[in-house]
């Protein structure tokens, strides 16, 4: 049974009914996330019963949001690999370095955890046409689960996308209209339609659900690593709902009693081009201000304005971690090196996260002792121009 209790505004604290539709909260207009009965469920919920579970994100059945099991829209996605990578490891002189390697997720990247989740939480609230703004593996991920369930899929892309993400949408039934501008344009046209056509938008944190299926990655890292945590994360970050997800499976994981105190020092890796995060991480700031002239080959980096901005600012600080960008240069030879190493074809944001460990190693940040996870969050088949 899911223990699904409410939702709650991330900044505002106010309280939601989980069982009608929700967006953003009505009261302050920041996103809402969904809370649990965790204290009711540690009793009955030891982490040794994950064992017989089936191998997909689905075993956290417990605190997933979903009411009803048939309502699940599933393609098998989550419990990806953990790799350790011993070559890449050798070379850079460290000891414990892991890949977690979300390409091998359902459409080719970890945005299936999230849509997943919020498609077969809108179809169980009675959604029957969403809509999503996306510069690529999250239209990919939700025209897929859409067509599962389906609901009619509408897509707003920039239009200069890598060809296979508009083919694969397109595959998947969606209705894909290409835009002349960034991400955040294809926002306000995808809101515009979503108010005018009364469809359900999708979007980065607009709705409750994306945040509980990417959370599963926090679960899935404390469970490989036998319930003791890595010292570092790097989490190559757009709207950041991965990391805003694992910062909160840890505190709930810690509510269920199944790890202790300690947390990684998570570490935002974003591109020079943009990089709206490490400006506000080293300003000092709360919320961190748009970014002009988004540029970089890095899709799912170029998020000028992120609307979890303080949640992703608020976790990297409270976990003694740090925001970083680095040159797309560094991040396609990068991405080319954990190829040929590791046999990992990452995506340019998984690139992303070897290019800033190479940085933050040189500046003595991180200990060649210390147990690191590099998230490569998309296979690199995807980007064959970047490549
Ligand atoms: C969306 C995306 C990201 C950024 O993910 P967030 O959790 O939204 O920050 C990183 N890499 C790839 C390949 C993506 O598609």
């Amino acid at each position: 049974m899911s223990t699904l209790t409410h939702l709650e505004c991330s900044y505002c604290g106010k309280e939601y009914d989980a069982d009608v539709l929700q967006t953003l909260c009505p009261a302050c207009g920041k996103p809402l996330l969904a809370c649990y009965d965790l204290e009711g469920t540690k009793k009955k919920w030891p982490r040794e019963s994950l064992k017989d579970r089936e191998t997909t994100l689905w075993r956290y059945w417990e605190i997933l949001p979903l009411k009803d099991k048939a309502n699940a829209v599933t393609l098998g996605e989550g419990y990806t690999p953990l790799f350790p990578a011993r070559r890449l490891g050798k070379e850079l002189g460290m000891s414990n370095l892991f890949i977690k390697d979300e390409g091998l997720n359902p459409t080719g990247s970890f945005k299936a955890r999230g849509l997943c989740m919020a498609i077969s939480r809108a179809k169980e609230l009675g959604v029957k046409e969403v809509v999503i703004p996306s510069a690529g593996n999250a239209a990919g991920a939700m025209a897929a689960y859409a067509a599962k369930a389906g609901m009619v899929a509408h897509v707003f892309m920039p239009q200069d996308v890598p060809l296979p993400f508009r083919m694969e949408c397109r595959a998947y039934g969606a209705q894909v209209t290409l835009i002349h501008g960034l991400i955040t344009e294809c926002g306000q046209q995808a809101r515009q339609a979503a108010s005018e056509h009364g469809w359900f938008d999708v979007s980065t944190l607009k709705e409750p659900y994306r945040v509980e299926g990417k959370k599963t990655m926090g679960y899935e890292l404390a469970e490989a690593f036998n319930w003791d945590l890595p010292d570092v994360i790097f989490y190559p970050t757009g709207g950041g709902t991965g990391l805003i997800g694992m910062w909160k499976a840890f505190s709930e994981m810690a509510k269920l009693g199944w790890i202790g105190e300690r947390r990684p020092r998570m570490v935002v890796v974003q591109a020079d081009g943009c990089a709206p995060i490490p400006r506000a991480f080293e300003a000092g700031e709360e919320f961190a201000k748009p970014w002009e002239n988004a540029a970089t080959v890095a899709a799912g980096l170029r998020v000028p304005a992120a609307i979890g901005d303080f949640l992703i600012l608020r976790a990297v600080r409270e976990s003694g971690g740090t925001a970083i960008a680095v040159s797309d240069e560094a991040l396609i030879l990068a991405q080319s090196r954990m190829a040929s190493r590791e046999g990992v074809f990452a995506c340019p944001e998984g690139g992303a996260t070897l290019a800033a460990l190479e940085k933050l190693l040189a500046k003595g940040w991180i200990g060649k002792e210390e147990k690191v996870v590099l998230f490569n969050t998309g296979t690199g088949l995807k980007y064959p121009e970047a490549t």
